[in-house]
């Protein structure tokens, strides 16, 4: 596996490749990341990964510091994977240039994180559109853990015809359900209980929501999350993933997404 730490050099490398698939990361990797890197390697092309903890995509300095970084462990993971690159680009490297495209934020950004998380998603845009452009993927491999960031990730690409694919991959979860994530590992044993708790609670009332629609009760629901040890709800709410809204009638599928904490450790999930 190369490692790069600057984009000239990272561009005279892969400049004359004529494919790349890449997976973006900000590291403490997991089984969900194993999974895209995974499905990153069925495409055949060479495989780069990066890992960047991005400080603008974070609304709280407290967040952004304490946020899990695991390089030595995260290399022996990519080099058992036989990843191709790593790109390890410093603040300098990636926003110290001007990009031709401009970032394109969706209103599907104003509603869950984007409303309790200012600046998150400019912040995503902002790196990803520098990402793509010093790149040039194929193909870029994206979390559905992340529906909402993909989603928004879709739609600037979209908007700025960027020939790049994204390639949806699934959430992939611990054995009691949980999504796998690397906040995870600031968890402890107590809050992981808990973790599992919330999900069970999400399959049911989704089970339930499902045969009558207007049985979601979003204060109740709520209040029985606190009652499992949560502390405190940024959101619960159904989505219609085609439309992006609260769906309205009751045969419309829907996803229950949800942001809540633990102690101090944001989580987030759709179900
Ligand atoms: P992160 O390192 O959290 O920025 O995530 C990097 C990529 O991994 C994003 O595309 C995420 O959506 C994806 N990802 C994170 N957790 C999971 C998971 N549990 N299952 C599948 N993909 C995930």
């Amino acid at each position: 596996m190369k490692i790069f730490k600057n984009k000239k050099q990272l561009k005279s490398e892969i400049g004359n490749k004529k494919s790349i698939s890449f997976v973006p990361t900000m590291g403490s990797l997991h089984k969900g990341h194993i999974s895209l890197i995974k499905t990153a390697k069925k495409y055949k092309y060479q495989t780069l990964v990066s890992i960047y903890v991005n400080p603008k995509q974070f609304n709280k300095k407290d967040d952004y510091k304490k946020y899990p970084r695991n390089l030595v462990k995260d290399l022996k993971i990519l080099r058992k994977l036989k990843v191709d690159y790593l790109y390890l680009p410093t603040y300098r490297d990636l926003f110290k240039f001007k990009p031709s495209n401009r970032i394109y934020l969706h209103k599907f950004s104003k509603i869950l994180c984007g409303k309790y998380r200012k600046y998150h998603f400019k912040g995503v845009l902002d790196v990803i559109n520098r990402f793509l452009e010093i790149i040039h993927p194929k193909y870029l491999f994206l979390g559905l853990k992340d529906f909402q960031q993909l989603t928004l990730i879709k739609k600037h690409i979209l908007k700025n015809k960027i020939n790049t694919k994204i390639i949806s991959c699934k959430t992939i979860r611990e054995s009691n359900g949980v999504a796998c994530s690397s906040r995870n590992f600031i968890l402890n044993k107590k809050q992981m209980e808990i973790a599992k708790n919330v999900y069970n609670y999400l399959i049911k009332i989704k089970k339930n929501t499902k045969k009558k629609f207007k049985l979601f009760n979003f204060s109740l629901f709520k209040k029985d999350l606190i009652k499992l040890g949560v502390n405190k709800i940024d959101y619960l709410e159904i989505i219609n993933q085609k439309s992006l809204r609260r769906p309205k009638k009751s045969k419309e599928s829907f996803s229950i997404f949800i942001a809540y904490y633990l102690n101090k450790v944001r989580l987030i999930d759709n179900i």
